[in-house]
């Protein structure tokens, strides 16, 4: 038997063992691909289309402004919020969906600062995503904060230093470049001990890692709908406060949807109670409610099953490249534990293995300076794709397709997909 005749036999065993297997029938997935891209705009849930031509048609057609209230789309912020509450190990009223990462972020930053008044000190990691340092750059001066950057590795050591100076720490559970997964748990319980808050950036554990946050005593949690929640490209964020915070919170961004009473008109802000004074204005409709429908894909699946399958497909690609001849030069922990779902190789001509992947009908993307990121969504993806994956990437790595491509440019505009 060939080494790739055995592997194929090893795929079949693990896919015909695996519990989430039969989820797959429930997303929408070109035949002719192997989608590796699903921790940058997860695939399409069966269940959107008709929700959404329902809503377009008949709420929005039929029952026009009556629907805020007839349909229940005022209250969809929260409702969605619930439905992924358990996803985060989140208890009940602590979890909204409001406007994007980004801005979510903003108001984390800033409710976080003003709950810790005369510490002067904000962290996050150099390496976080720029949008997470990008706002946090404009948010800081904004409280007279000073940004500290340390990365989670560096964390222990630099609340021992400067602890007590400390407001709020911001960090991110999956590192969106490697796949690093790091220990939420124990990183929380130090901040919380030096007196500081912790805000967890999600996006790339959300649907995949269970970060147990009321169970970690978490403070703040943000995390996108558009990723391995699947809810469609731009779909809402959502956005966690720890229910202790509620009563003394203040958010920055006080519109009208937080508003305690908003049909009142009143010309002055008095917040809501609870998690929905995170809402700022009118919630964009068709794609909160395309994460509502797509959400329904995660009933009855437990999070400890997602992210035994995650490390288990990293794994077995892993093997099956350095099987077929072709050991990966890994950006990610060579410890399939510290990962979530996520694979990450470096190459020096990184962007060219992408283009060469895409045209083998292989997708993933392209990080700078020189990773290849492959993301391994559980829900739909079989051992049987991560073979072939695999193979793709042998084979292009052997014959050096990605020499010519490497050259087109790095535009991400321009990658061929
Ligand atoms: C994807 C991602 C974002 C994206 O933020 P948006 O406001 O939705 O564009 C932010 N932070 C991290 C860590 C991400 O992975």
């Amino acid at each position: 038997m060939s080494k790739f005749q055995a592997l194929r036999e090893q795929a079949r065993s693990l896919d015909q063992a695996d519990p989430l297997a039969p989820i797959r029938a429930q997303f929408e997935l070109p035949a002719d691909q192997v989608y590796l891209c699903g921790n940058s705009l997860g695939a399409l849930p069966r269940t959107v289309p008709d929700r959404i031509h329902q809503v377009v048609t008949e709420e929005w057609g039929q029952h026009q402004v009556s629907a805020w209230n007839r349909d229940h789309w005022w209250t969809a912020p929260e409702r969605v919020g619930e439905a992924i509450a358990p996803l985060l190990g989140a208890g009940p009223g602590q979890v909204v969906v409001s406007d994007s990462t980004s801005i979510n972020l903003f108001k984390c930053y800033l409710a976080g600062a003003r709950l810790r008044p005369g510490r002067t000190l904000i962290v996050t990691d150099p390496g976080a995503f720029p949008t997470d340092q990008y706002v946090l750059s404009g948010a800081a001066p904004l409280a007279q904060l000073s940004i500290v950057t340390a990365t989670p590795a560096e964390i222990p050591q630099l609340l021992r230093d400067r602890g007590s100076e400390i407001a709020v720490v911001s960090l991110s559970q999956v590192d969106y470049r490697t796949g690093e997964l790091w220990d939420l748990g124990g990183l929380t319980a130090l901040i919380r001990q030096a007196g500081a808050l912790s805000l967890w950036d999600l996006c790339h554990s959300a649907g995949v890692v269970e970060p147990d946050l009321d169970h970690h005593l978490v403070d703040f949690a943000v995390g996108c709908g558009y990723k391995y929640l699947s809810g469609g490209p731009g779909a809402p964020s959502f956005v966690y406060v720890a229910e202790r915070h509620h009563a003394a919170l203040e958010q920055p961004l006080t519109g009208w949807h937080g508003h305690a009473r908003p049909f009142a008109m009143a010309g002055d802000y008095q917040a809501a109670p609870g998690i929905s004074q995170l809402r700022v204005g009118s919630p964009p409709m068709l794609s909160l409610l395309a994460l509502e429908a797509a959400l329904t894909v995660f009933h009855d699946v437990s999070l400890a099953a997602t992210h035994t399958k995650a490390r288990a497909l990293t794994e077995f690609f892993a093997q099956a490249a350095a099987d077929l001849g072709q050991p990966l030069n890994l950006a990610s922990p060579h410890d399939p534990a510290r990962r979530a779902a996520q694979l990450s190789l470096r190459h020096p001509a990184a962007f060219g293995v992408v283009q060469a992947l895409a045209r083998r009908g292989v997708i993933g993307d392209f990080r700078e300076p020189n990773i290849v990121r492959l993301g391994f969504a559980p829900l739909y993806t079989r051992f049987a794709d991560a073979l072939l994956a695999a193979n793709a990437l042998v084979q292009v790595l052997e014959a050096a397709e990605f020499t010519a491509l490497d050259s087109l440019g790095r535009d991400p505009t321009s990658i061929v997909t």
